[in-house]
């Protein structure tokens, strides 16, 4: 479902992806650890072409997003980006807008659809995300976890066929991360494929299929959850979650 090959990004001298590669299957779930500023969101963000990569490869469902640091047109760039969704650390809910509106307003915009169709879908991924009372309300009478929670049913009204989570629990008061790691544990269980990167050891330990440590750049080492977290094979892994443990 994702092919990242050789992948390269620098800002200015900065160099950021230094060759990475990885794959990751259908209904997959990958957790990406490691130290801040060792370009995970650079990485999440160029799958989702929010930023350009210098060199290497992405195809998404088998669909070339760049070959070689190049990209496809505009056009196929629009199609595969629709096949993503991404949720981040800060939410990024629109103030102005009430919890459905935000819902809403994307599969707005998109001709051909439906508003009663689209209104209900909003209603299901409500009641999904436990929200049902909450459609009315402007996010600044929302608690954290209820916004992230709205931020999630938002990315799935595009009906994606891969979540990329940017650290979704960062910003949460510690007592409100269990009520979003729930909603993303239920939608692995529903084997939708995610690329989660985060903080939350125990959800990778337990939630993921994959975990993949980077450091400065690079891939060190990816495995499964037991094996990483067992029995790391090498030093940096190791002292990094010696660390965070
Ligand atoms: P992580 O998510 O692992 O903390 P990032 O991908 O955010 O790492 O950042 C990797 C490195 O790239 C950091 O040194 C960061 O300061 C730098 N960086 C990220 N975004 C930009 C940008 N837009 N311009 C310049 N430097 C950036
Ligand atoms: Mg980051």
């Amino acid at each position: 479902m994702v092919e990242v090959e050789h992948l390269r990004k620098s800002f200015g001298d900065l160099e950021v992806l230094k060759d990475v590669s990885f794959h990751v299957a259908a209904s997959e779930v990958l957790a990406v650890i490691g130290p801040s500023g060792s370009g995970k969101s650079t990485m999440l963000r160029a799958l989702a072409h929010l930023e350009e990569i210098d060199g290497g490869s992405i195809r998404i469902g088998g669909e070339t997003l760049a070959k070689d640091g190049r990209y496809a047109s505009s056009a196929k760039l629009k199609g595969i980006t629709a096949r993503m969704g991404m949720v981040f650390q800060h939410f990024n809910l629109f103030p102005h807008l009430t919890v459905r509106g935000n819902l809403e307003l994307a599969p707005k915009l998109v001709k051909g659809l439906a508003a009663a169709d689209i209104r209900a879908k909003a209603s299901e991924l409500l009641e999904k995300v436990g929200l049902s009372d909450k459609a009315e309300v402007y996010p600044s009478n929302l608690s954290g976890g209820q916004k992230q929670r709205v931020a999630i049913a938002r990315a799935l009204m595009m009906s994606p066929e891969i979540l990329l989570f940017d650290e979704p629990t960062s910003a949460l008061d510690p007592e409100l991360t269990g009520e979003v790691l729930q909603v993303m544990k239920q939608l692995a269980e529903e084997r939708m494929t995610m690329i989660v990167v985060t903080h939350e050891m125990g959800f990778a330990r337990e939630v993921a299929d994959r975990v993949m440590f980077m450091a400065d750049g690079e891939i060190i080492e990816s495995g499964r959850p037991e094996q990483l977290f067992g029995a790391p094979q090498h030093e940096r892994t190791r002292s990094f979650l010696q660390r965070v443990l």
